[in-house]
């Protein structure tokens, strides 16, 4: 049986498994192992997933969703055309391509995955990627925290003999700083903190903005799709820079050409608030593991985003090491969670390695406190669990009645790091009955166990009577119960995911309407032409003769994206 490693990011997914004595990453169709997060929906009402979305986004905005991870465990729904979609859903059609693929490199069947999620999600978010796990068709038994995964890519495969190492994953949408130590084939993470609003597409929006600026343009002028050229012109400037010192973007907007031009060292001014808000989840991660910089023997860099420059200088800075990057920053993840798929599927070649986790966040209950006047205020946060203790873990306090006759106590679960519940995030309540008694007669034990996929369990026992309450925190914000689960099931089954063997004409298809929408004027002529020829070819649906000509149109759109036209 082969379980699939899954790398749900934010901008890119992989997929890897364990062929028996090292991780292989699959290709998509189109020959990639990054498979971009964006779905839409086309024009026959299937769904399309991976590149050709991409370019979709630029020329079918309405019909088309991108970067949802960052809305995971929520329930905001998000539109394709007039279908909405819960995150969920939109990244099991991801996952859902992702299995198609696996399935065609391996020739079987594939059933189930373990999905990597950043270490910060917290339960809803925990919940929500494992129902698109399974909205895809697949059983997902096991999460493994992003930074995890990484460190297990490194700890095996790597020729380091570090003992402590800080994982630095800068992806698209998240920003995840992890501390793992290796002691004899043990992987142990220590401490975990991150940014789940702080990705490489900030950099982009900052490049994109500061293109705006230059050209004294409002964003809130443009319209979606000038907006959408004006991004992924953006996001071309940030790649060309991470390869010279200087890079120009350049944009087609209505009947204007604007072009801009940014050196290095200009970005790395402009960036120093984002810089900034790299820096705080670093000293927080280190703080909670008691180390300092310089007890660190390397520091990985993981994530698309971690191939800039600046932030390379900025790590090398901020640690006072050069980075190690000896696996490709994009893969690291995916390459970790196929380890963790093998290891689950029993595979003796990895059998020694123990794997211990943590909780990425604080859980516990909402108390009652005398205030300065003598009165009872409630509201404030009594920790249960901590955060960063390893997982699986256990805990039991004791509380007490703070009313007299009180007849039944409210345990309320949050989650978060603040002393006033109204700041943490409220996962769920339950209540149980007590004899009524003077305040401090009767007391509860409350023991929360969280498991190794953040999942919590809450049982509450009133210590004079016996009777139990139990709770697995099912309806925490964003689930979803389990009849609406199989209806959605049902209704998503229905959707097609585009065949995997059209792919690359689709890809130039939808890649040369972009281009075409970018151009003006006689190229736009000429882009149209192409297309014409490329249809006709299509249209004729001889393979002798497509082949050839999806070759030519693919070389002529290649040489005007690199501007040789
Ligand atoms: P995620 O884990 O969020 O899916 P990835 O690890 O795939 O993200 O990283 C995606 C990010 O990496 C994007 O913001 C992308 O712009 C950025 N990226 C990829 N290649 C480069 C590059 N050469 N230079 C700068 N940024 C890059
Ligand atoms: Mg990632």
């Amino acid at each position: 049986m082969t379980i699939l490693g899954i790398d749900l990011g934010t901008t890119n997914s992989l997929a890897c498994y364990w062929d028996g004595d090292k991780p292989v990453l699959i290709s998509n169709a189109l020959g990639s192992v990054l498979t971009p997060s964006v779905v839409s929906l086309g024009e026959d009402g299937q769904i399309l997933v991976g590149q050709i979305a991409k370019e979709r986004l630029v020329t079918h905005p309405q019909l088309s969703a991108a970067t949802f991870k960052r809305y995971m465990g929520s329930r905001r729904e998000l539109h394709l055309g007039t279908l909405p979609f819960l995150p969920e859903e939109l990244s099991s059609f991801v996952i859902r391509s992702l299995k198609q693929d696996a399935e065609a490199f391996l020739g079987k069947e594939v059933t189930e995955a373990v999905i990597s999620v950043p270490a910060y999600f917290n339960d809803a978010q925990r919940r929500a990627t494992k129902r698109a796990g399974e909205l895809a068709g697949l059983k997902v038994e096991r999460l493994i925290n992003e930074p995890t995964a990484a460190a297990t890519a490194y700890g095996l495969h790597g020729e380091q003999s570090e003992t402590k190492f800080i994982v630095f994953d800068l992806g698209g949408g998240t920003f995840d700083v992890s501390i793992v130590e290796i002691f004899e084939n043990l992987l142990e993470v220590r401490a975990v903190a991150g940014d789940n609003y702080l990705g490489g597409e900030d950099f982009t929006e900052l490049l994109a903005s500061l293109f705006l600026q230059h050209h004294q343009l409002n964003g809130e002028e443009l319209n979606d799709k000038e907006l959408a050229v004006v991004y992924k012109q953006a996001e071309q400037l940030k790649q060309n820079l991470s390869r010279g010192k200087a890079a120009e973007m350049r944009c087609v907007l209505g009947e204007r050409e604007l072009t801009y031009s940014l050196t290095h060292d200009k970005l790395e001014k402009e960036a120093e608030g984002l810089l900034r808000r790299l820096r705080y989840p670093v000293v927080r991660a280190l703080q909670d593991a008691s180390l300092r910089p310089e007890n660190l023997d390397a520091v990985i860099l993981v994530g698309g985003a971690t191939r800039m420059p600046l932030i390379h200088a900025f790590v090398s800075k901020l640690f006072g090491h050069l980075p190690a990057c000896s696996i490709n920053p994009d893969e690291a993840v995916a390459i970790g969670a196929g380890i963790q798929a093998g290891m689950k599927a029993r595979n003796l070649a990895l059998k020694e390695v123990v794997l211990t986790d943590v909780c990425p966040y604080t859980l516990g209950t909402d108390i009652v406190r005398e205030n300065a006047a003598g009165y009872k205020e409630s509201g404030y946060f009594f920790p249960i669990i901590e955060r960063n203790t390893v997982i699986p873990a256990s805990r039991i306090k004791r509380l007490y009645t703070s009313h007299n006759n009180q007849k039944a106590i409210e345990v309320e679960v949050f989650q978060g790091e603040s002393r006033l519940t109204k700041n943490n995030i409220e996962l769920g309540r339950l209540e149980i009955p007590v004899p009524p008694g003077p305040a401090g007669r009767e007391a509860i034990d409350i023991r929360f166990t969280y498991d190794i996929n953040g999942i919590l369990e809450v049982e509450v026992t009133a210590v004079s009577t016996g009777v139990k309450r139990r709770a697995v925190i099912e309806e925490t914000p964003g689930s979803m119960p389990q009849a609406e689960i199989e209806a959605r099931l049902a209704a998503l089954a229905a959707l097609k995911i585009h065949p995997r063997d059209k792919q690359e004409n689709q890809l130039l298809l939808a890649r040369g309407e972009r281009l075409y929408e970018e151009a003006l004027g006689d190229t736009r002529e000429i882009i149209a032409l192409w297309l014409a020829a490329f249809e006709q070819a299509l249209d004729r649906q001889e393979e002798r003769k497509i082949k050839p000509a999806a070759a030519v149109l693919k070389q002529r759109l290649d040489s005007l994206e690199q501007g040789y036209f």
